[in-house]
C-alpha cells in the first residue's frame, strides 16, 4: 500500500482533531444531555412522588397520634348537663398538660369550658377559654345538631367520630395556631365535647418529634435501599408564613413541595426540601457545566471548520494549478515534438537546400529533444518525490568541475539567446558530498529560468563561492524579477507567478519545487532576492561536512577528531 505523504496525514489528523472529534463529542454529549434531562425529569418526578409520599405518611401519623391522644380522654368528657362537668373537665386537663382547654356543649344547656391552670400564662389562657366558650355556644347552638349527625355518620362508617378545627389565638401579641378536636357526647341529647391542643406543645414537642421520627426513618431508608433522599428536611407552617415547627436539620430556604393538611391539623401545611440546596440549584449547576462543555466543543468545532475551509480552499487552488500544469506540460511537449517532426521529415525527404541548413536542422532537433528530456526528467523526479521514492546518490564531488561541465554544455545556448554571460567560480571550493545529477539539474533549472524570465537586459551570471562553512551557488539575472509577496510561493509545486510575461513563457511550475527539494535533501537551502523589473538572484547553499572543513583548516582538525 502506498505510504500517505506527511502533509496529508497531518491534514487528516487536524480534521480528526478539530472536526470529527468535537463533532462526535458534541453528538455524544447531546445524547447524554438528552438522556440526563430525561433522567432528571424522572428523578424530579421521583423526588416529587417521594416527597408527597413522605408528607402523606407524616400527616397520617400526626393525625393518628393526635386522635389517639384524644381517644384517651374522650370517654371521660362529661355532658354539659352533668353537675360535676367542670370538675371532670379540670381533672382531664390536670392529667393532660398537652391540652390548653377542654369543653363540653349540650343543646339547650350551653358550654362548660375549663382551661389549663398550670401554665405560667394561666391568666392569658383563662381569657382564651372564656372567649372559646362563647364562640362554641354561638356556633354549636346554630349548627351543633347537624355536626353531631355528621359525626355519628362517621362513626357508623367505622371511622373515629372526630372533627378537627383550626383556631388562632393571640399569645404575647403573636397569633398562634391551635387545633381543636371535638366529638359527640351524650347519646340522648345533642352534645359535643372537645379539647384544644396547646400551641406551645404542638410547636415545641408534637410537630418536631413527629417530623424528626419521619426524617430519621427516611434517612435509614435512603441508606438501606437508595429509595429515600437522605438530604431531605421537613417543616410545618401556615401558608406564606415562616415555619411553625421544623425537623432538627431544617436549614431555612424555600421548600420544594408542600402539602395542605386536612384531617388532624387543618389550616397548616407540611413542606419539604433538600438540605443545603434546591432542585433548581442542582439544575443550574448542571446547566452551567453543560454550557461550558458545549461552548468548548463548539469553539473546537468552529476552529475545525475554519481549518477545513482553509484546507478545502488549498485543495481547490491545487486542483486549479494541477489543471494549469497539465495544459502547460502538454503545450511544452507539443511544440518541440512538432519541430522535431517537421525538421526530421524535411531531412528525410531531402528537401534541405545546403549542408549549413542541414546542420542547423540537426542542431534544432538535438536542442528540442534536450528540452524534452529535461522536462520529462523534471516530471519524473517530481513524481518520485511525491511518491516518496526519490533516492540520491551522494558522493564526494568537486563542485567547481561539476558546475563548469554543466555550464559548458549549456554555454552555446546561453550565448545564442544573446546573453552576456559571466562565471565567477572560486578555485578554493572544498569537495562536497552531493548527488551530481541532482545538483546539475538544479543549476540547469535556475539557469533556464534566468533565460526564460529575462526580456531586454539579457545578463546571466553564475557564481560559486565559499560562505561560512557552506558552498554557495548563485544564479543572477537582470530579468523581470519577482514581486515580494510571490517570492515564498514560487517554490511551491505547480506555482507560476500570475503575470502576462510569465504566462507567455512555457513552464510547468515544477523547476523551483525540485530545486528546493534537492537543496533540502542535501541539508542546504535555496533562496531568492529579487526586485520586479530589476532581476533576480537565486542562491543554492550546500553545507560542507565538518570533516572536510577541518581537513581544510588545520586549526580545527582536533575539534572534530580528524587525523
Ligand atoms: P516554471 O519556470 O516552469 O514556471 P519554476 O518552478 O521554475 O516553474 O518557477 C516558478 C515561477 O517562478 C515561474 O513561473 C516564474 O513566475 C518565477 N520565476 C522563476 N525563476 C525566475 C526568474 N529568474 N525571474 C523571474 N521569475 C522567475
Amino acid at each position: 500500500m502506498a505510504k500517505r505523504p506527511r502533509s496529508e496525514r497531518m491534514r487528516l489528523l487536524v480534521t480528526l482533531g478539530f472536526v470529527v472529534f468535537p463533532a462526535a463529542a458534541l453528538i455524544g454529549f447531546s445524547v447524554l444531555h438528552l438522556r440526563s434531562i430525561q433522567r432528571d425529569k424522572a428523578i424530579e418526578a421521583a423526588i416529587q412522588r417521594d416527597f408527597q409520599h413522605m408528607m402523606a405518611i407524616t400527616e397520617k401519623r400526626m393525625t393518628r397520634k393526635a386522635y389517639e391522644m384524644v381517644d384517651e380522654i374522650q370517654p371521660k368528657v362529661p355532658c354539659a348537663y352533668d353537675s360535676d362537668a367542670g370538675t371532670r373537665l379540670q381533672a382531664i386537663l390536670d392529667k393532660h398538660p398537652e391540652f390548653a382547654h377542654a369543653f363540653t356543649w349540650s343543646k339547650g344547656k350551653g358550654t362548660v369550658v375549663r382551661s389549663q391552670s398550670r401554665y405560667s400564662n394561666a391568666g392569658e389562657v383563662q381569657g382564651e377559654g372564656e372567649k372559646l366558650g362563647s364562640m362554641i355556644t354561638g356556633w354549636f347552638d346554630l349548627e351543633g345538631t347537624s355536626i353531631v349527625e355528621k359525626l355519628h355518620k362517621l362513626q357508623s362508617k367505622g371511622e373515629r367520630p372526630y372533627y378537627a378545627y383550626p383556631d388562632w389565638v393571640n399569645r404575647n401579641g403573636k397569633m398562634v395556631y391551635q387545633a381543636m378536636i371535638f366529638y359527640p357526647v351524650n347519646e340522648n341529647k345533642a352534645g359535643i365535647g372537645g379539647v384544644i391542643f396547646d400551641p406551645d406543645f404542638l410547636q415545641d414537642k408534637f410537630f418536631p418529634e413527629m417530623m424528626n421520627t419521619m426524617m430519621a426513618e427516611n434517612e435509614a431508608d435512603a441508606r438501606g435501599n437508595n429509595n429515600g433522599h437522605s438530604e431531605a428536611v421537613m417543616m410545618i407552617h401556615q401558608p406564606k408564613e415562616p415555619p411553625l415547627a421544623a425537623c432538627s436539620d431544617w436549614d431555612g430556604g424555600t421548600p420544594e413541595m408542600e402539602r395542605k393538611l386536612e384531617a388532624g391539623f387543618p389550616g397548616l401545611m407540611l413542606a419539604m426540601k433538600f438540605r443545603g440546596t434546591t432542585v433548581e440549584a442542582i439544575g443550574q449547576r448542571f446547566l452551567r457545566t453543560s454550557f461550558l462543555v458545549l461552548g468548548g466543543l463548539s469553539l473546537l468545532l468552529a476552529a475545525g471548520i475554519v481549518l477545513t475551509y482553509r484546507g478545502v480552499k488549498k485543495e481547490v487552488e491545487l486542483a486549479k494549478t494541477k489543471s494549469d500544469f497539465v495544459s502547460n506540460v502538454s503545450h511544452e511537449l507539443r511544440t518541440p515534438l512538432a519541430l522535431i517532426r517537421l525538421y526530421a521529415e524535411t531531412l528525410e525527404l531531402g528537401r534541405v537546400p545546403n549542408p549549413e541548413k542541414k546542420q542547423e536542422y540537426y542542431c534544432t532537433i538535438r536542442k528540442e529533444s534536450e528540452r524534452l528530456t529535461s522536462l520529462i526528467n523534471n516530471i519524473l523526479d517530481f513524481s518520485r518525490i511525491e511518491a516518496g521514492r526519490k533516492e540520491y546518490d551522494f558522493r564526494e564531488t568537486n563542485l567547481t568541475e561539476l558546475v563548469r561541465t554543466t555550464l559548458d554544455s549549456y554555454r552555446y545556448q546561453i550565448e545564442q539567446h544573446g546573453f552576456k554571460f559571466e562565471e565567477h567560480i572560486a578555485e578554493d571550493i572544498p569537495p562536497v558530498v552531493v548527488d551530481r545529477e541532482a545538483i546539475a539539474r538544479s543549476l540547469l533549472n535556475l539557469v533556464n529560468n534566468a533565460i526564460k524570465y529575462s526580456s531586454q537586459d539579457r545578463y546571466l551570471a553564475v557564481n560559486l563561492k565559499r560562505s561560512n562553512g557552506s558552498v554557495k551557488l548563485e544564479v543572477v539575472d537582470h530579468g523581470i524579477g519577482i514581486a515580494r509577496d510571490e517570492q515564498s510561493k514560487i517554490f511551491e509545486k505547480f506555482y507560476r507567478v500570475c503575470d502576462p510575461l510569465v504566462h507567455n513563457t512555457k513552464g510547468s511550475g515544477l523547476g523551483l519545487c525540485l530545486v528546493r527539494h534537492i537543496a533540502h535533501a542535501h541539508g542546504g537551502e535555496v533562496s531568492v532576492e529579487s526586485e520586479p523589473g530589476q532581476g533576480s538572484k537565486f542562491s543554492l547553499v550546500l553545507p560542507v561536512s565538518p570533516a572536510v572543513i577541518a581537513a581544510d583548516r588545520p586549526d580545527m582538525k582536533q575539534d572534530v577528531g580528524v587525523a
